[in-house]
């Protein structure tokens, strides 16, 4: 039977590599639906690949701009809709059995938490709705019957660890999250850093936002915050190593010692096949590993003095209150506004840390708090940042 996909952040990285998986399986998948966020031209590009019966926009002052450029190019019949609720809407449409959630940043929380609450099978790469949803998020999930897969790929290969375990065996477990360590590795200066080095990632090649954080390891603090909510371990069996090579993309270590790893190339069609075919395995189309070729691999701590970052992101989990959404918006604004070529690298730190010290927030009981909380966190830090 053909699966009716779902692809929000349809011209992202994560969304074109979910197209190329899903374009190889015709007979097994169709693209129901496809949303973006405000670019037009790459929208079209995707629907005239995916043919979708419907494409939204998250940016509604861009609907005509659409449905225009859609007519022009013979896909006229392509129902068109805009404005983020619209978004939340595709992610619960009951004509879709998967959903996968490719959006950036916290604009993602609402449409995780509709696809949540519909029950579908979720491909998650959006790590931001679970830094931000946390709790609530996985007790939605767990009451709805959502059949949550993780896409990030540490966290898949976590999945993958952990298939089989018992109850008594994860209890006893410890997860060791890899980090690549960025481009930055090594380096205890962090002065004068330009956005383009900063998204040059030396293993994967992805969105600009998601690749500043991985240079600034705030990606693997809102990986730690996002492994103890998807796999319910506690902050202190969450361990970062960083491993320059990425091959291994995570591991599980057990109360006997035996630790079992999940190795791959650096291409995210793995993890998207993985989650897309599951149980079952389908061909992700990546590049195939020769240990042999690759010789060695290595690991070493991170550098938590001149990455701060990272201890920030455990820090807000064991606030237990609203800090991770403070730390993930205060950090969205940082980032976009480095890569605006307005603020330092650095000064992503200080921003970061400088809103987690000014805003205490108590833990939302709901959604709307949540998202009531991100905005109101993203306006003190556009603040912050305007008067400096
Ligand atoms: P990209 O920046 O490449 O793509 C982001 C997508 O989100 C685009 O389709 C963009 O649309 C859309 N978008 C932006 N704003 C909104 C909005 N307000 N509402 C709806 N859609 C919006 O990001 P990535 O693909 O790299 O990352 C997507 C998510 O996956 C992130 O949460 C990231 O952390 C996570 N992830 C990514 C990995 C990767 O390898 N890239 C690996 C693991 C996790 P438009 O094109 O119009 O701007
Ligand atoms: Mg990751």
């Amino acid at each position: 039977m053909t699966q009716s996909i779902t692809i929000l952040g349809a011209t992202g990285s994560i969304g074109r590599s979910t197209l190329d998986v899903v374009s190889r399986y015709p007979e097994r998948f169709s693209v129901h639906a496809v949303a973006g966020g405000s670019r037009v031209e790459p929208l079209v590009d995707v629907c005239l690949s995916a043919r979708p019966k419907r494409a939204v926009i998250a940016d509604a002052s861009k609907v005509v701009e659409l449905e225009q450029a859609l007519c022009t190019v013979g896909l006229g019949d392509i129902e068109v809709l805009g404005g983020p609720e619209a978004v939340s809407r595709l992610a619960d449409d009951p004509d879709t059995d998967v959903v996968v959630q490719a959006v950036v940043g916290a604009a993602g929380v609402a449409p995780t938490f509709a696809a949540a609450r519909a029950g579908k099978r979720l491909l998650l790469a959006n790590k931001e709705s679970v830094v931000c949803g946390g709790r609530l998020l996985m007790e939605t999930v767990r009451n709805s019957g959502c059949e949550l897969l993780p896409v990030d790929s540490e966290h898949n290969a976590i999945f993958q660890c952990l298939a089989g375990a018992t109850e008594k065996a994860r209890a006893g477990a410890r997860i060791v999250l890899t980090a690549s360590g960025g481009p930055f590795r090594g380096r205890t200066n962090l002065e004068g850093i330009t956005p383009e080095q900063a998204v040059a990632h030396p293993k994967w090649s992805m969105g600009r936002k998601i690749s500043v954080d991985s240079a600034s390891l705030m990606n693997k603090g809102l990986e730690v915050i996002e492994a103890r909510w998807l796999f319910d371990f506690e902050p202190g069996r969450i361990k970062v190593v960083v491993h320059p090579e990425s091959i291994v993309h995570s591991a599980v270590e057990f109360e006997d010692g035996a630790v079992i790893a999940q190795l791959g190339s650096a291409d995210m069609r793995t993890p998207i096949a993985y989650s897309l075919g599951w149980p079952e395995r389908l061909d992700g189309c990546a590049k195939r590993l020769s240990l042999a070729e690759i010789g060695r691999l290595t690991f070493e701590e991170p550098d938590t003095k001149t990455f701060p970052l990272l201890q920030a992101a455990y820090d807000a989990l064991a606030a237990d209150n609203g800090a991770t959404i403070v730390l993930n918006a205060a950090n969205e604004i940082a980032v976009e506004a480095f890569l605006e070529g307005r603020i330092g690298f650095t000064d992503i730190f200080s921003t970061v840390r400088g809103m987690l010290e000014s805003i205490l927030a108590p833990l939302p009981g709901s959604v709307d708090e949540i998202i009531e909380l991100d905005r109101a966190v993203r306006a003190k830090t556009r603040e912050r940042l305007a008067v400096r």
